[in-house]
């Protein structure tokens, strides 16, 4: 008999137990609160206070190592690994239209991601295992993280604040409004992708807009710049590789008569694994730099670094298929591709061996058919329930077999 991580068959099935209790009042009552009162980055303020309160109901200790957020460690009296979950928990600067009876009551701010599930599937694990928490063979600590949606956002606060620092593994999960709810994905490798900002200045000279010949056009410049921009994707990444350079904002000029002496260009790059995301990186600084030579103009080129490729940890991933399996059933297991959004998920899945779950969370019967960002993105709220008892059923083997320990 395997006993030394497994929890006790008694504490296993008061786990589903309480699921059962916490599924059939609290975890969609939590995220239409929560919906209720989006925030953005660094500043979930009202949000942290809901935390807070229904933590509080759950009597357990609440740390705060940043001014938004929480971190809670349900910590056993037994040895094992200390496994972090990690819920992100701010919203968009997006006006709801969803018409929902909890839409925003904030103007011009939407749980337009899905956060607010993300935080009420963290509550409901919370409140499952606060009251078995002694008897977890080791850790489990919950983290609410602020700032999800900017770069140099919560997940990099959290790691100089030291949250992962004695964490053996760490899994993560988005309510996925592309994928059907009733399945989940654990993906192996690449889950999310790395995304990064780069801002091109293209210098000329200004001038009048009736006499060019004497001007050097940075619009012109900027144009011929964009169109061979399509072909970093397209002639220099191998085409096996999934790849994104989109430009995003481009600005110039001031009047419809005058040539302007500079415009600025912003975009975004998205790739799998860290080659592709150098070569684009270099590509679009040759692109940028040698197309505005060819027009007499100059360029730069500057990447702000984003976020890492998310990638999941292959044993992780394995571990957690099974409990999909386990919880749902076979069929509910999604082969869902990788996504080219990004997540700063990656950070922490760096650190320490990681595993991030895509839950199905869409569907024509809920009305879930927008995707995350949109002003009408709603989710099917089956996908709380499914999402916790994946989590639990994942955390359970992973404590029972951890696939890492640190050394
Ligand atoms: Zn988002
Ligand atoms: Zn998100």
């Amino acid at each position: 008999l395997k006993t030394r991580h497994l929890p006790t068959p008694d504490c296993q099935q008061q786990w589903w137990q309480r699921v059962d209790a916490v599924l059939d009042g609290q975890v969609v009552e939590w995220r239409r609160a929560l919906h209720r009162r989006p925030e953005v980055a660094f500043h979930e303020f009202e949000t942290t206070e809901l935390l807070l309160a229904a933590l509080g109901t759950l009597g357990v200790a609440v740390e705060r190592p940043l001014e938004t957020g929480a971190v809670v460690r349900l910590r056993g009296a037994g040895p094992g690994p200390v496994i972090a979950v990690r819920a992100d928990i701010d919203g968009l600067p997006v006006e709801e239209e969803t018409g929902l009876p909890f839409a925003s009551v904030h103007a011009g701010r939407m749980h337009a991601c899905g956060h607010d599930g993300h935080m009420a599937i963290g509550l409901g694990l919370t409140a499952v295992l606060a009251a078995v928490a002694a008897e977890l063979p080791g850790e489990v600590r919950v983290i609410f993280q602020p700032a999800e949606e900017i770069l140099n956002g919560g997940a990099q606060a959290l790691l100089a604040a030291g949250v992962l620092d004695d964490v053996d593994m760490v899994v993560g999960l988005h309510l996925w409004s592309l994928l059907p709810a009733g399945g989940v994905a654990a993906r192996v490798g690449p889950v999310m992708a790395a995304t990064d900002e780069f801002r091109i200045e293209v210098r000329g000279r200004g001038g009048h807009g009736a006499i060019p010949h004497q001007a050097v056009d940075p619009i012109v410049t900027a144009a011929a710049i964009i169109g061979d921009l399509q072909t970093v994707v397209s002639r220099r990444l191998d085409p096996a590789l999934p790849g994104v350079v989109t430009v995003g904002t481009i600005h110039a000029g001031s009047a419809f008569n005058v040539i302007p002496d500079t415009a600025l260009m912003t975009g975004t790059t998205r790739a799998h694994s860290a080659t592709v995301r150098e070569l684009l990186h270099r590509e679009i600084g040759r692109v940028a730099e040698n197309v505005a030579r060819a027009h007499g103009a100059e360029a730069t080129c500057v990447i702000v670094p984003g976020v890492p490729v998310t990638m999941n940890d292959p044993a992780m991933a394995a571990v957690m298929t099974g409990a999909i399996r386990e919880a749902l059933g076979p069929d509910a297991i999604l082969d869902a591709p990788a996504q080219m959004a990004g997540d700063d998920f990656g950070f922490l899945a760096e650190r320490v061996p990681g595993c991030y779950l895509l839950v199905g969370a869409g569907g024509e019967e809920a009305g879930a058919t927008f995707s995350h960002h949109h002003p009408r993105l709603t989710i099917d709220e089956r996908s709380l329930g499914i999402g916790l008892r994946v989590l639990l059923a994942g955390l359970q083997r992973l404590m029972d077999e951890p696939v890492t320990t640190r050394p």
